[in-house]
């Protein structure tokens, strides 16, 4: 037997650039290569010891039967006390369904409201999964792109211009990944009055980064009380509470949407790992604000932050913006396209990174990936001697381009 058993939907399906260049550094590191990965979107810190503990206690406590499909009730409980704290909203426990990652929550709800050939508008540059799931759910992706000069942002009157019939939803992240963009509250208020005219249009709002904000408190599209029944919030642990591995996330939303994404939930996965919920519970309720743990990586992250933009302003043809949220850079590095180290030409920002994998040993993404194909994608989830190190052969690789 071989691979043409596979189905048409999996052979369409792109693997996941972030994670594929986390895999060939892997593969370089194996053989001995001292690779600098600054591919894969994680903090570099481990989850806060209470969290840990609360995990530890779990299975103490023999918590480890099959949970609610869409979450324990204390967690769901604990989410919306989290929403009304952080953001203001109010939100019932029927309208929280709790998924593995919010990965999972965010395919989740295509799965649940596209039909073929349905429109989700999708703002470029886009977290490089969001195309893919909307494929994979039988939807169309419609991008719209936001450039550098505009710190990488959509205007009002492009989402408008992008909605037709068939639109189902729009896609929304701020703070962003792959750009560091945050929208500010008047940016927001001027969407959400192209929102409120459609009140067919489902707004999914990627909330994921909310901890990760340098400039000032987060602001969720939900908070326009006009639209708030259009919005469904995806948010989760992994970034702000450095809980990756633990794979939470979650929705809040529409109770008939809550309701398809337990429905589609309880066929896929029977809900999600207990341990990982009793974690997550107590993450949910630590109060960022109050928290030395959060305190401590947001200052690391913007301190990493302003080094990396000062390094990067140092390489000669590289542009970028000021990201205020999130932990990564998306320099324009098109200054390099058409250039030769005497061996290869650089055609693409795959190329790009492809040479600075092998000639500096550093790897990052493709802009392609994240439909900018003249941008890199520089994670600086780590320390700042690595950043500076990995600046440094990142300069020394890019001077022998001609
Ligand atoms: N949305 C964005 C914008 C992300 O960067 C990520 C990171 N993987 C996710 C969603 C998924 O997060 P999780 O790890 O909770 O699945
Ligand atoms: N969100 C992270 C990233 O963009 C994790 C990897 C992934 O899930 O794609 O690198």
């Amino acid at each position: 037997m071989n691979n043409s058993i596979l189905s048409d939907r999996i052979l369409n399906l792109g693997e996941s650039a972030t994670l594929a260049m986390t895999r060939l550094s892997r593969e370089l590191k194996s053989k001995g290569v001292d690779v600098i990965t600054l591919s894969i979107g994680e903090p570099d810190f481990d989850t806060p010891q209470h969290v840990k503990d609360a995990g530890k206690k779990a299975i103490d406590d023999n918590i480890t039967h099959y949970p609610p499909v869409p979450g324990f009730l204390e967690l769901r409980e604990a989410i919306a006390q989290k929403l009304l704290r952080d953001n203001g909203l109010e939100f019932d426990t029927n309208q929280i369904v709790v998924s593995t990652g919010a990965k999972h929550s965010l395919i989740n709800v295509f799965m649940c409201i596209l039909n073929q050939g349905d429109e989700v508008i999708i703002p470029a540059p886009y977290w490089v999964s969001y195309p893919e799931m909307v494929n994979l759910s039988g939807g169309k992706p419609v991008v719209i792109d936001a450039g550098i000069d505009n710190d990488f942002k959509v205007s009002p009157k492009q989402l408008e211009e992008a909605i037709t019939i068939s639109t189902k939803a729009f896609l929304f992240n701020s703070p962003s990944n792959p750009t560091g963009s945050v929208y500010s509250k008047e940016e927001l208020e001027a969407l959400a009055n192209v929102i409120a005219k459609y009140p067919d249009l489902l707004v999914v709002a990627d909330e994921i980064y909310e901890y990760i904000n340098f400039d000032g408190k987060h602001e969720s599209l939900a908070s326009f009380e006009k639209i708030k029944d259009q919005i469904v919030i995806v948010n989760g642990v992994s970034k702000g509470m450095a809980m990756t591995g633990w794979r939470i996330g979650y929705i809040a939303g529409p109770k008939f949407i809550a309701d398809a994404c337990t429905k589609i939930q309880g066929q896929y996965t029977s809900g999600t790992g207990t341990i990982s919920q009793m974690a997550a519970l107590e993450a949910v309720k630590t109060d960022p604000k109050n928290s030395p743990d959060l305190k401590k990586m947001l200052k690391a992250f913007k301190e990493r932050r302003d080094l990396l933009i000062k390094l990067v302003k140092e390489i000669p043809g590289l542009k970028s913006n000021v990201p205020s949220g999130a932990f990564y850079l998306f320099p324009d590095v098109s200054y390099y396209y058409g250039k030769t180290d005497g061996k290869s030409t650089i055609k693409n920002s795959t190329d790009l990174c492809m040479y600075l994998l092998n000639v500096a040993n550093v790897a990052l993404v493709p802009g392609e990936a994240f439909g900018s194909p003249e941008c890199i994608r520089i994670s600086y989830a780590t320390s700042k001697d690595l950043i500076a190190e990995a600046v440094n052969r990142i300069k020394g690789a890019l001077a022998k381009l001609k």
